[in-house]
């Protein structure tokens, strides 16, 4: 009963942004990786590892099959904090529901 290994590479890359006060704020996506559901904080589990972030959706970790945790590569210098936005991820998440519709 082993989950599936990640994928080789990330999803894409972690967006950031930068305040009026210069502070730097990580953009993670809004919507889990699955399309299907909000990334919702204290829910939704947000690990940074060594240079990536992983956000799990804990919904789908639940679903068999389905691919749960977003995977971005973060490079830039560690954010004094975290904030949900889409719209950095439009395409990705475009992308990704139209993956998911498409093996149905
Ligand atoms: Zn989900």
């Amino acid at each position: 009963m082993s989950s599936s290994p990640p994928p080789a590479s990330p999803d894409g890359a972690l967006r950031y942004r930068v305040d009026h006060t210069g502070t730097t704020i990580a953009v993670l996506p809004a919507t889990c990786k699955g399309g299907r559901h909000l990334v919702i904080p204290g829910v939704s589990r947000a690990i940074a590892v060594e240079d990536e972030v992983r956000i799990d959706c804990p919904v789908c970790a639940a679903t068999p099959g389905a691919d749960a945790t977003w995977r971005l590569s973060s490079s830039g210098p560690s954010p004094d904090r975290a904030e949900l936005d889409d719209e950095p991820y439009g395409d990705l998440i475009l992308r990704r529901v139209r993956t998911v519709a498409g093996t149905r």
